[in-house]
Formats: C-alpha cells, sequence, structure tokens
C-alpha cells in the first residue's frame, strides 16, 4: 500500500493563481506523454507516486491524452483508486474539452453539448465525482464565446468542476471570456498557454491581460519538449520524444536548435544549474505564471526538475545573456 513521504509539504514552493484563493506548486505534472496504453503501467505509477511525494499536488490531463485517446485518464483513474484516493483533496486534478474526441459534430471544440458530454466522460475514466480545473483546450471559432463561458460555469454549478480555465486562447479572446465570466462570477482562474525560452508569445500581450484581470498562466512545454534540457546535447536517443516520431517534435528541430541549446546549457553551468532547471527557473520568473507543467518519461527527470527551486532568481546580465543567445535562434 502506498503512504506519502510525510515531508512532502516541506520543499515545494506554492504559489496564488491570480486572485483566486487556490495556489498550485511552482511546478506541476502533466500526462498528455507517458502515461497512455502505450507507455508501461509501473513507471506511470512510479512517476506520480513520486511526485506527489515531492510535494507536487496537481496533475493535468485532458480528454485526448493517450495513446490510446482516453487511456491516460483511464491510467491515472486507477492509480488515483489504487494509491492517492485517501489524499484526494490535497489534489488539484484537471481535465480539457475542445481537441478531437469522438466521431460526429459533437466530439471536439466548444460548444455546451461538445464540453459537457466530454467532461462527463473524463470524470467516469478517473473515477472522479468532480474535477478540480475544467479548461475549454482551444477557442472554437465557429462557436459564441458565450455558449463556451456558459457551459463551463454549468459545469461548476452542477458540481463536476470547482474552477475553470482556458487554454491556448489569444490575449484578445483571454480578455473577451473574461468579462463574460466576471459577469456570471464563474471562478475563472487560469490560462494554460505553452511558454518556454523558443516560444515567447505570450509576453506580447497576454500576461498584461492576465495581470489586468486577476489570472495566472500555467505554462505547458516549459521544456520545449526536451529540447531545453540535456537530452539531446550528444545526439537523438532512441528513447526520446523526438526520436519517437512525434510531429510535435522533429529531428530536424533539435539539430536546428543545438547550437543555441549548447550555449544555453553553458549558461546553465555558470548559475550552476542543469539546463532543465535553467529553463524552469527561466519561466518562473515571470510573475504572472504560476505553475509550469511540465512532462517526465522517468522518476529521474521529475527529480533533476524539482531542483530549479532551488535558484529561481536571474540578474540583469543573465536575462540579456539569455535573450542574447536566443536572437540567433533564425528558425521558430
Ligand atoms: P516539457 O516541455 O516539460 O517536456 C517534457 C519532456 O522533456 C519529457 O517527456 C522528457 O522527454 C523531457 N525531459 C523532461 N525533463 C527532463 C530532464 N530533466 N532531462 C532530460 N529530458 C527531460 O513538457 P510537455 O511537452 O511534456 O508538456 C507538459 C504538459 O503540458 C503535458 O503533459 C500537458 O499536461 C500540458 N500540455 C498542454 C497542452 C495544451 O494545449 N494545453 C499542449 C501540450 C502540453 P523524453 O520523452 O524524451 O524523455
Amino acid at each position: 500500500m502506498y503512504l506519502a513521504n510525510e515531508q512532502r509539504y516541506e520543499k515545494m514552493v506554492y504559489r496564488r493563481v491570480g486572485k483566486s484563493g487556490l495556489k498550485l506548486p511552482a511546478i506541476s505534472l502533466g500526462l498528455w506523454h507517458n502515461f497512455g496504453d502505450v507507455d508501461p503501467f509501473e513507471n506511470q505509477r512510479a512517476i506520480i507516486q513520486a511526485a506527489f511525494d515531492h510535494g507536487i499536488t496537481h496533475f493535468d490531463l485532458a480528454n485526448n491524452y493517450g495513446p490510446a485517446a482516453g487511456s491516460a485518464e483511464t491510467n491515472f483513474g486507477r492509480i488515483l483508486k489504487e494509491d492517492l484516493l485517501p489524499y484526494r483533496d490535497e489534489l488539484i486534478i484537471s481535465s480539457k474539452a475542445g481537441y478531437y474526441m469522438w466521431p460526429g459534430p459533437y466530439g471536439e471544440w466548444g460548444s455546451r453539448k461538445s464540453i459537457i458530454s466530454s467532461c462527463d466522460q473524463s470524470l467516469k475514466r478517473m473515477g472522479l465525482d468532480y474535477v478540480d480545473i475544467f479548461y475549454s483546450h482551444r477557442p472554437d471559432p465557429d462557436t459564441p464565446l458565450e455558449e463556451t463561458a456558459l457551459a463551463l460555469d454549468q459545469l461548476v454549478h452542477q458540481g463536476k468542476a470547482l474552477y475553470v480555465g482556458v487554454s491556448n486562447y489569444s490575449a484578445e479572446q483571454t480578455a473577451e471570456i473574461a468579462k463574460i465570466f466576471h459577469e456570471l462570477k464563474t471562478p475563472f482562474i487560469i490560462h494554460q498557454p505553452r511558454y518556454n525560452m523558443f516560444d515567447r508569445w505570450i509576453e506580447d500581450g497576454l500576461t498584461d491581460v492576465l495581470a489586468d484581470e486577476g489570472l495566472s498562466a500555467i505554462t505547458f512545454s516549459p521544456l520545449a519538449q526536451g529540447l531545453l534540457t540535456g537530452r539531446y546535447l550528444n545526439g537523438v536517443p532512441e528513447d526520446s520524444r523526438a526520436h519517437s516520431g512525434s510531429p510535435f517534435l522533429t529531428e530536424e528541430r533539435v539539430h536546428a536548435t543545438l547550437d543555441v541549446v549548447t550555449q544555453l546549457n553553458e549558461l546553465a553551468e555558470k548559475r550552476g544549474q542543469s539546463l532543465a532547471e535553467m529553463a524552469l527557473s527561466w519561466n518562473l520568473r515571470q510573475p504572472t505564471v504560476a505553475s509550469v507543467l511540465i512532462g517526465a518519461s522517468r522518476v529521474s527527470q521529475l527529480e533533476d526538475n524539482l531542483k530549479a527551486l532551488n535558484n529561481l532568481a536571474f540578474s540583469p546580465d543573465e536575462q540579456t545573456k539569455i535573450d542574447t543567445i536566443l536572437a540567433k535562434l533564425v528558425i521558430n
């Protein structure tokens, strides 16, 4: 029987989400990769237990995580039932609807029908009565924002979600939906955007909107899927994401960024950090970022990444050096 580490709350840093009462661990764990039916179950269990043992209270899922789509929620539900159920009130579990999940006109995007059906499916797969945060995974160009907002609001009223969030919404869309949620008094507290040294789009308007609206970001792919770690410094390992044929992280991308990654790695060494640690600290320097949402294919990666919390400060000189190195990146 799993017994959580009694020291689990001693080292983790918890940061407030916007103006809400909710705090998230500065490092949260996402289950997009490595938690599907194709992945060894005991490794999944080991990663989740190690995360919670280190004070990672937040686990992020979505309807379509796998493969097969849905299997990450099913596997997480099993680990929850077998190991973590006594700790349910110590956990923040999130899921999302928006990307393709089932055939026909209701299996994706942001209609009321799609969002509410998808949330019900996610709860069933995970064996939960409610999720802590439920997201609209992407904006739907064909559904009025008000309909998506009202569907999320209804989930809160039904007791199926405690808080709601949006993901991949632009600064303008975020400001617009925030206004609707404000009128409805929906507990809309969080935005989940991609943010890392290679993709800084949120600095161009979104962080201002978040600050103005009293919201926070939880940033996904803070390690650029592994590029901003030591993973590819000496080639592309066979067990890496870039080698797996992922459409989101190609070997070409690894080669195109290698020079810049090598220089960032040297700078990280001067700070007494690994590149992964520096990439996470850099992400967390943004006041509107409450948490970084990492992935991990093994316990050792998770444990390495937690060391980022030992050095979160950047001098102006270090920030300038990072900007100068990043400016050398020709492709984006
Ligand atoms: P990361 O940028 O953290 O990449 C994680 C990958 O990097 C790992 O699987 C591993 O790859 C490698 N890695 C991690 N730590 C180390 C280390 N210390 N040393 C070497 N390699 C390391 O995040 P993800 O892209 O996985 O995304 C994280 C989460 O964000 C997802 O699980 C999901 O919850 C969320 N997300 C949300 C999206 C949205 O649209 N809302 C979209 C994408 C993600 P390897 O397999 O090669 O070992």
